[in-house]
């Protein structure tokens, strides 16, 4: 008789080391206060850095595209499901960033799949930081190209990959943008630097850089002044954004080659019209956000110092990523329960999507918290901390 139980006994272990998670279901919609089993808590770890994902225009975007074109899209973006609202975005995208075009994909997951397994051929390299996200791991995984890991950052390291590559058609430097376990960022010019010398691509992932990093949100590319350097950059549409859906900006030549090519976006559904239309506003609403990032931005330089004044490790963070690092896994589930108990919702983030001894409760400041919010999150911590060390 077939059973299950390979997979009782792992989850007896992760139950033992403190790992087993069941899922939180919210009773209200993503905001800075959400509900919780009819509680009110502060919520410190959605990726709506711009509190877009209540935005009015979004909203009445969405319910406009339903009426007009319906529920869903019918097919994959090469039979009926490219709608003109699905064009509109690509058009408004690239406009954005500033590339020739731009691609979307139904997730930033499938976008980093889409295109790496395209790209990526047997005679090739790709070249990896070693902390890039699990889209991108597994992106590199359905290729049949050689793969090449570099440590964290380490440009001498990236270096010496590059100067054994010479024999590959093409090398392709793969790193995210800002790193969304540390919140740290990408040493971008370096990394172009070194492509340039030795004639590989760069591939950027701008998971949580879009609508955080460079003029107006447009990413790490902007950021550090290197636009028309970077050949391809990776965005996401479901964090400042604030809706869903991926996206790559490029040369044109990419986007027609992956039109042909990319998997996820010729065997998978294209986004529902409503998405695709909040997507849209969206994208327009980031073109005019300066204020919103300033405002971002601040919020996570106050936060950032008032954790490090109780005394907590906050890694390498420089965004508004901040972990707060407690180290062991069953304890660091332990601090982010008690952060529940103070009305406080901050991810507990363990082994294996971190290292063992690096368990942290990982906080996300956004534009939409008030310093009241912060002042609360902040005492929260403090009281926590002291239950923890009882
Ligand atoms: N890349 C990075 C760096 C991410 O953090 C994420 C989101 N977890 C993704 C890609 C995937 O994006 P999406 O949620 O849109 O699939």
């Amino acid at each position: 008789m077939a059973d299950w139980n390979s997979l009782y006994e792992e989850l007896e272990n992760l139950k033992k080391e403190g790992r087993y998670r069941p899922l939180t279901v919210w009773d209200s919609g993503s905001d800075t206060w959400m509900t919780l089993n009819g509680r009110r808590v502060l919520q410190m770890s959605s990726n709506n850095y711009l509190g877009l994902t209540g935005h009015p225009g979004l909203k009445e975007a969405a319910i406009a595209a339903i009426r007009e074109y319906g529920a869903g899209s019918g097919s994959v973006r090469t039979i009926t499901g490219t709608l003109r609202i699905h064009d509109e975005l690509e058009r408004e995208l690239a406009a954005f960033k500033g590339t020739e075009a731009a691609l979307v994909f139904q997730s930033g997951f499938t976008a980093n799949q889409g295109v790496l397994a395209s790209i990526l051929g047997p005679d090739d390299v790709v070249i990896s930081d070693e902390l890039n996200h699990a889209s991108i791991i597994d992106g590199i995984r359905l290729t049949k190209s050689d793969r090449k890991i570099y440590a964290h950052k380490d440009m001498d390291q990236l270096e010496a990959i590059l100067k054994q590559s010479g024999g590959y058609k093409k090398r392709v430097i793969v790193t995210d943008g800002v790193f969304s376990m540390d919140g740290d960022i990408a040493p971008l010019p370096a990394i172009v630097e070194l492509a340039e010398a030795y004639d590989a691509f760069v591939y950027v992932d701008d998971a949580h850089a879009s609508g955080v990093l460079g003029t107006n949100g447009k990413g790490t590319t902007d950021h550090f002044g290197l636009n028309g350097r970077v050949h391809i950059q990776i965005g996401t549409l479901s964090k400042a954004v604030g809706v869903v859906g991926g996206y790559v900006a490029c040369e044109q030549v990419l986007k027609n080659y992956l039109i042909h090519k990319a998997r996820p976006f010729l065997f998978s559904t294209s986004q529902t019209p409503a998405v695709a239309a909040s997507c849209l506003a969206a994208v327009r609403v980031l073109r005019q956000s300066g204020e919103l990032i300033a405002k971002l931005w601040d919020n996570a330089a106050y936060f950032r110092a008032g954790v490090q004044a109780l005394g907590f490790d906050t890694g390498a963070s420089e965004t508004p990523i901040i972990p707060v690092i407690i180290g062991n896994p069953a304890k660091t589930m332990r601090f982010s329960d008690l952060l529940l108990e103070e009305g406080v919702f901050a991810q507990g983030i363990v082994y294996p999507t971190v290292a063992m001894d690096k368990g942290r409760v990982r906080f996300i400041v956004t534009a939409g918290h008030t310093r009241a919010d912060l002042d609360f999150a902040l005492n929260a911590l403090e009281r926590a901390s002291r239950k923890l060390g009882e």
